[in-house]
C-alpha cells in the first residue's frame, strides 16, 4: 500500500527544524531513518500530514565519550554504534547493537529513533532501562532532560512533545568494575526479539554488586524494567544463586502474550535463561576490574 499524501520538509539547520516543530509540530512528524515511521505510514497506521526529513542536520551524528558518559547524537545510526569504538564503554550498548535488525536497516535506523517510536519490540529501549540512560529534548525555546524511564511512557507513546526533538541520548559508561550484556533470541538473523533481556552491573570494591540493571524485550506491553530483581542483587555478593533468584523474578513479573514466535510460557522460560545468562556474561566482565 501507499502512504496517505504527504508534505516534505527537509530543514538544512537544527534552528530551522525547532522553529517548524514550534509552529506546526501537532501536524509533523520527524524523519529520521523512516525504518519504523515509513512502514507505518505504507500500512496507513500513521498518515501525518507532514514529514520534516532531519537527515541534512549538521553535527548530530557523533558519538562522545565525556566524563563517564556516552554521549549519542539524534542521527546517530544503530550502525555507527556497532563500529564505535567509544561505544564500547558501555557493554550492554556495544553488546545489543549489532542485534538491531539486519544490515539495511542499522545503516539507516537511529538509536533517538528508536527510542522515539518506543516499540515494546524494539531492543535499545531495554538497552536504556538496564543501563540508566536519560534523554536531551530540545525545543525552540527551552531543552530538558529527562530519564528514560520517565521518557518512555507506553508503548508507542513516550515524553516528547510535539513541538521537542530528541537531540542527545546518555548513557553512563562501565566503570573499569562493571559489565553489561544483551540476549536476544529472534526467530531469523534480522529479526525483532522473541525475547530481549538487557543487564548491567557495577560491583563495589569488595566485589558486592552495587548497581544492577535488567530490563526486558517483547515480553510485556512495553520495555519492562525489573526494579525488584534489581534489588535483589543490590548489595549482594555475586552468585549463580543470586543470578537465578533475579532471573525468577524476571520471569515471574514479565507477561508475554502466546503468538507465531513461541507460548507464553516458553517465552517466560526463555526470561528466566537469558536474564541469568546475561548477569552471568555481565559479571563476567566486571570481575575483571576487581584488584
Ligand atoms: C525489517 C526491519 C527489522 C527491524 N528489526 C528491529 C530489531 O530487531 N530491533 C529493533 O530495535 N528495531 C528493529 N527495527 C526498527 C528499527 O530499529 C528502526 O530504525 C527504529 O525503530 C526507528 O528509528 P528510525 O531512525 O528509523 O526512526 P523513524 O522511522 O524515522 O521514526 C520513528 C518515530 O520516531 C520519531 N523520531 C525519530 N527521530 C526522532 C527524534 N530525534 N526526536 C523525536 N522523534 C523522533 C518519528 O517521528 C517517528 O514517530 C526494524 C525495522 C525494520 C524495517
Amino acid at each position: 500500500m501507499y502512504p496517505a499524501k504527504f508534505d516534505y520538509l527537509a530543514p538544512e539547520t537544527l534552528e530551522e527544524a525547532l522553529s517548524i516543530l514550534h509552529e506546526r509540530g501537532d501536524e509533523v512528524k520527524i524523519l529520521a531513518g523512516g525504518q519504523s515511521l515509513i512502514p507505518m505510514m505504507k500500512l496507513r497506521f500513521a498518515s501525518p500530514p507532514t514529514l520534516m526529513d532531519i537527515n541534512r542536520l549538521p553535527g548530530l551524528s557523533r558519538i562522545n565519550r565525556t566524563n563517564g558518559t556516552l554521549e549519542f547524537d539524534a542521527l546517530v545510526r544503530h550502525n555507527d554504534v556497532v563500529k564505535s569504538d567509544a561505544a564500547k564503554a558501555n557493554h550492554t550498548v556495544s553488546r545489543a547493537a549489532p542485534w538491531v535488525a539486519d544490515p539495511i536497516v542499522r545503516n539507516l535506523g537511529t538509536v533517538a529513533g528508536s527510542l522515539a517510536h518506543h516499540d515494546p519490540e524494539g531492543d535499545w529501549a531495554s538497552v536504556m532501562l538496564a543501563t540508566g540512560a536519560e534523554l536531551v529534548l530540545t525545543s525552540s525555546d527551552s531543552q530538558r532532560t529527562v530519564k528514560i524511564d520517565d521518557f518512555l511512557v507506553d508503548m508507542f507513546t513516550t515524553n516528547c512533545l510535539p513541538n521537542e526533538m530528541v537531540t542527545k541520548v546518555r548513557v553512563p559508561a562501565h566503570s573499569s568494575r562493571g559489565g553489561g550484556d544483551y540476549q536476544k533470541l529472534e526467530r531469523k538473523v534480522g529479526d525483532y526479539a522473541t525475547v530481549g533481556v538487557a543487564t548491567s552491573l557495577e560491583l563495589d570494591e569488595g566485589g558486592r554488586v552495587a548497581k544492577a540493571g535488567i530490563a526486558l524485550t517483547s515480553v510485556f506491553h512495553h520495555n519492562l524494567k525489573v526494579p525488584e530483581a534489581e534489588a535483589a542483587l543490590e548489595g549482594e555478593r555475586p552468585s549463580d544463586e543470586l543470578f537465578a533468584e533475579a532471573a525468577n523474578i524476571a520471569s515471574q513479573v514479565c507477561d508475554p502474550a502466546s503468538d507465531v514466535r513461541g507460548s507464553a510460557e516458553y517465552k517466560r522460560h526463555v526470561v528466566d535463561v537469558f536474564t541469568r545468562r546475561g548477569l552471568a556474561k555481565s559479571y563476567e566482565t566486571a570481575k575483571g576490574g576487581l584488584t
